[in-house]
């Protein structure tokens, strides 16, 4: 179905960063799949317990125990704080089954008739009924009305509006949002909102929900995203790095929200297979193994800095933001002709929200590396920029 605008390169293999197209031209992929391999391009350790794990088992269903489960399960319950966990197979999955929870904990807990979820402006949480009724960008809603209800939106980093909204609904249930906006343009929920977010849900019984599918699994120089803010969440859901290339998604729930659901209210017939579940395992201990996390923090730094010491001052450049190896460059106009010109450089990227060019490079970039990425890009930008207008 013509659901892409694809660019016309068809990739074939790759290692770490880089990546080969089917015609043997070289990539640095900044871009990792959109945040999804963690470790880059054919990680031998992941490869090696991969190849094992095919030949073992890669599904059996949710019918029988799935020690792999538990072992994954009980290292996100370690590294975030958080007590239990539900395995699905994407980000919108994750998003879809805590928009569930943030409903029943409002029937159960709350006894509110129809409960609410409060979600952000420049929200995207994904393109089933539900996510992409969460999600605020207009293009990802056209054609699918009628939307599901049941969502108030209030502005991102607006404490005040946030509780004139709660005030005026006394339906809502839950607070959604992402910890850092990815599609919407790289932007982040500020430390003191997130707090104060926190304070509001203590003190009103709501959930805090944090969608970490982009910002999580170490991206930001943390686990996860929210722990810049030194909060902790009710409900987190969790997807694009996590199997580092294999589908694995997950809901992380703390104790308010942890027994809401109960056997028969939720399933999937694939979420936390195996093969899933080895991917997810692996890629945690690599990480910690090979300390990636402080390393993308360090990385991150560096490349931020490097992009804005090119791109200072220059006329059309609005500014570089981000946390890690989450970065986002606003430019004053939109700027998509970038991707195919940045292929013809040996670079991938994306551009989000028209105006944004968009980096989220493997955990495993080395300094070079991402000397290299800002090599390739700047000068793109800045041949772009001195274009004159259409
Ligand atoms: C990508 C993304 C989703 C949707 O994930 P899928 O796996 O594509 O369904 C949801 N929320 C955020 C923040 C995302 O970046």
């Amino acid at each position: 179905m013509p659901t892409y605008g694809r660019l016309p390169i068809a990739l074939s293999h790759g290692r770490g960063l880089r990546v080969w197209d089917t015609e043997g031209r070289e990539y640095l992929d900044a871009l990792s799949g959109i945040a999804v391999n963690t470790l880059g391009h054919a990680h031998p350790r992941l490869v090696a317990a991969l190849q094992d794990q095919v030949g073992k088992l890669i599904h059996t269903s949710n019918y029988y125990l799935v020690p792999l489960q538990e072992q994954l399960a009980a290292k996100l319950v370690a590294l975030s704080g958080l007590t239990n966990v539900f395995f699905c197979n994407s980000g919108l999955e994750a998003n879809e089954g805590a928009l569930k929870i943030a409903r029943k904990y409002g029937h159960d807990v709350l006894g509110l008739a129809e409960p609410q979820t409060l979600v952000f402006e420049g929200a995207f949480h994904g393109r089933s009924l539900a996510t992409l009724s969460a999600t605020a960008n207009p293009k990802v809603q056209a054609g699918f009305a009628p939307l599901v209800p049941g969502f108030v939106r209030a502005p991102l980093n607006d404490l005040a509006a946030v509780e004139a909204l709660l005030d005026a609904n006394p339906n809502v249930s839950a607070i959604f949002l992402e910890t850092i906006q990815g599609e919407g343009g790289i932007n982040p929920a500020r430390v003191e909102f997130l707090q104060g977010l926190r304070r509001v849900c203590d003190a009103r019984k709501l959930l805090l929900m944090l969608d970490e599918v982009q910002c999580g699994i170490g991206r930001t120089g943390k686990w996860f995203a929210h722990q810049w803010a030194g909060i902790q969440p009710d409900v987190m859901p969790l997807a694009k790095g996590l199997g580092s290339g294999v589908p694995v998604g997950a809901i992380v729930c703390g104790p308010k929200a942890s027994g809401v659901l109960t056997a028969g209210n939720h399933g999937t017939t694939f979420g936390g297979n195996p093969l899933a579940m080895r991917a997810g395992v692996e890629t945690l201990a690599t990480m910690e193994a090979d300390g990636l996390v402080a390393h993308a923090g360090r990385m991150g730094d560096r490349l931020m800095a490097a992009l804005r010491a090119g791109l200072q001052g220059v006329p059309g450049f609005v500014e570089v933001r981000g946390q890690g190896l989450m970065i986002g460059i606003e430019l004053a106009r939109p700027c998509g002709v970038l991707l195919q010109r940045g292929v013809d450089a040996g670079l991938l990227f994306s551009v989000t929200a028209d105006r944004v060019v968009r980096l989220l490079p493997a955990l495993v970039a080395t300094e070079a590396e991402v000397d290299e990425i800002a090599a390739r890009l700047l000068p793109l930008i800045m041949a772009f920029l001195a274009e004159p207008q259409a």
